[in-house]
């Protein structure tokens, strides 16, 4: 089964869908690319029916694609340490509530739920989202205040472990959105889960914006060899933010690293192969050849195998995430 292991949805809460979209300084002026991205317009943005056509959209994307399932994200607020949340610090959320029930009525999405661990109700939202047939658990550290090395989040990955529900965690800088601690960028901040026995997934391998931020591709790459459980996703790597370096890209499509990546898109971060032509890491027949296709994650899977991640690549996380279900019946 081909999983593109890491897809946003987005909401502005039409439908009662319990979404909000709050783009706020250099962050809206990204939104027109994102809903262009998915094949929306600023005026769908802004509509009665954006929920909806956001979903519809993805699905025909997946129906129309190499890929046979999704997963997709649900998006937690940041929280302070003693578990108050902070809306005003974050320009988006989307609810576990939300993505669990698309999940039961499209076979072609899998549900990564996102809980902050320091919510008063953490373990209570845990036991349903299981329930629920959560797939993942999702969340970005440095964006949402999450300490994982923490003593106190002992139990809830203890929990995580026993059910199987892996912690895919975004790892390296963040330029999207506003960032509440910077250091929780670094892979390192998965020790403590894989101790514990949680499979985790860094997303990103903790690949920097170049020239910019910290890259901390070798601490994800040391982490890699300690931990048998401890994968990497290809998310955001075609496209125009400057994280994928040539001598990252020979280090993740080779060796060790290369049997732990995860395919994944990062929908709807713009899909382009235009970057690593201008680095040399693809021909320019490869970058056109892409930019012909409309459906973005087909796009994002063509330029994956193009740079030189393998097949297995799209077929892992059937292993890695705590997957229910038959696959979708083929298109
Ligand atoms: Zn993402």
């Amino acid at each position: 089964m081909r999983i593109d292991a890491h897809v946003h949805v987005v909401g502005t809460g039409t439908g009662d869908t319990g979404c909000w979209y709050r783009p706020r300084g250099l962050t809206r002026l990204g939104a027109p690319w994102l809903v262009r991205s998915i094949g929306l317009t600023t005026r769908d943005l802004t509509g009665p029916e954006f929920d909806r056509v956001y979903v519809e959209q993805l699905l025909a994307y997946v129906r129309n694609s190499s890929i046979q399932r999704v997963l997709l994200l649900a998006h937690e607020l940041p929280h302070r340490e003693d578990g108050t949340p902070l809306p005003d610090r974050a320009s988006f959320y989307v609810p576990n509530d939300y993505v669990l029930r698309l999940a039961q009525r499209h076979r072609e999405f899998l549900p990564a739920v996102s809980i902050h661990p320091a919510r008063r109700d953490a373990h209570d939202e845990l036991e349903k989202c299981l329930a629920g047939g959560a797939a993942a658990l999702k969340c970005l550290p440095n964006v949402q205040g999450i300490d994982w090395n923490d003593r106190r989040h002992t139990r809830f990955l203890e929990r995580m472990a026993e059910a199987g529900l892996p912690l895919l965690a975004h790892t390296g800088s963040e330029r999207t959105m506003p960032v509440m601690e910077a250091r929780l960028a670094d892979p390192r901040v998965l020790t403590r889960p894989l101790e514990i026995g949680v499979t985790c997934i860094a997303a990103h391998c903790g690949t920097g914006t170049m020239f910019v931020d910290p890259d901390y591709l070798d601490a994800f790459a040391s982490m890699v060899e300690r931990f048998p459980r401890l994968f990497g996703d290809n998310s955001a790597l075609a496209a125009l933010n400057f994280r994928l370096r040539p001598s990252a890209l020979r280090r993740l499509t080779s060796g060790l690293l290369a049997e732990r990546i995860l395919h994944g898109s990062d929908l709807p971060v713009p899909v382009s192969g235009f970057l690593a032509w201008l680095s040399g890491l693809l021909p320019w027949h490869e970058h056109k050849a892409a930019a012909s296709l409309e459906n973005p994650l087909e796009r994002d899977a063509h330029l994956k195998r193009a740079l030189g991640f393998s097949p297995s690549t799209f077929t892992r996380a059937s292993n890695v995430l705590r997957v229910s279900g038959p696959p979708p019946p083929a298109a």
